[in-house]
């Protein structure tokens, strides 16, 4: 699956939001959002004091779902479409999809310091899910499955640093590490207050309901 590989804090500036796609970086001074949080290229300062229309925010919201979960446009839309056919509402749907991926889980364990690391250890093998390799980040997990280091990384001197330094992180409810034996667990889906990406997903909605 294609994904894009250009500088990542322009995405955060152009979207007005930090989308934490850099890791530790994200958090410390250096954060360019945080020095410059306007639009970057030549008009972005002015870019802020224009009116944007209803079509204009809507598309705004969802480009910055989509990249926040490192995701391309046909992947993102072929969610919506899945979300919609579930029961229940379907912005929320598509954000508790969006967090089932194995990818995004391995990050909120803390197993990685960004979607975009997690993604990365995910297609190198490094971990298994209920003991079998799973080398595909999109893999959507559900209650129960155990994420695990698979046996043959755990020696991987990335991943012992990662683990060594996951004692400053917290997992959120729905997960529950065990860094000990470097694996987590799926306690259930997570509900709405439980995602704190920045997402106001019914303009999401609306935007492809157009
Ligand atoms: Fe976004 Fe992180 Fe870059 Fe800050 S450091 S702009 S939060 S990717």
């Amino acid at each position: 699956m294609a994904r894009y590989i250009g500088p990542v804090c322009r995405l955060c500036r152009r979207e007005g939001a930090k989308l934490y796609l850099k890791g530790d970086k994200c958090y410390s001074d250096k954060c360019a959002f945080t020095k410059r949080s306007y639009a970057p290229g030549q008009h972005g300062q002015t870019q802020a004091r224009k009116k944007v229309s209803e079509y204009g925010i809507q598309l705004r919201e969802k480009q910055k779902a989509r990249r926040a979960y490192g995701m391309l446009e046909g992947q993102f839309h072929a969610y919506f479409e899945k979300a919609e056919r579930q029961k229940g509402v379907t912005g929320e749907n598509l954000l508790v999809m969006l967090e089932r991926r194995l990818d995004n889980v391995v990050y909120r364990l803390g197993f990685a310091a960004s979607r975009n690391q997690g993604r990365q250890l995910v297609r190198h093998g490094h971990f298994t899910v209920n003991g079998r390799r799973v080398n595909i980040p999109s893999y959507l997990i559900k209650p129960g499955d155990v994420i695990q280091v698979h046996e043959s990384s755990k020696e991987s001197p990335l991943l012992k640093q990662i683990f060594e330094a996951i004692g400053h992180k917290t997992a959120p409810m729905w997960l529950e590490t065990s860094a000990q034996d470097m694996s987590g667990k799926v306690v259930r889906y997570p509900s709405r207050d439980e995602i704190d990406t920045p997402i106001q997903e019914h303009l999401i909605v609306e935007l492809y309901s157009r």
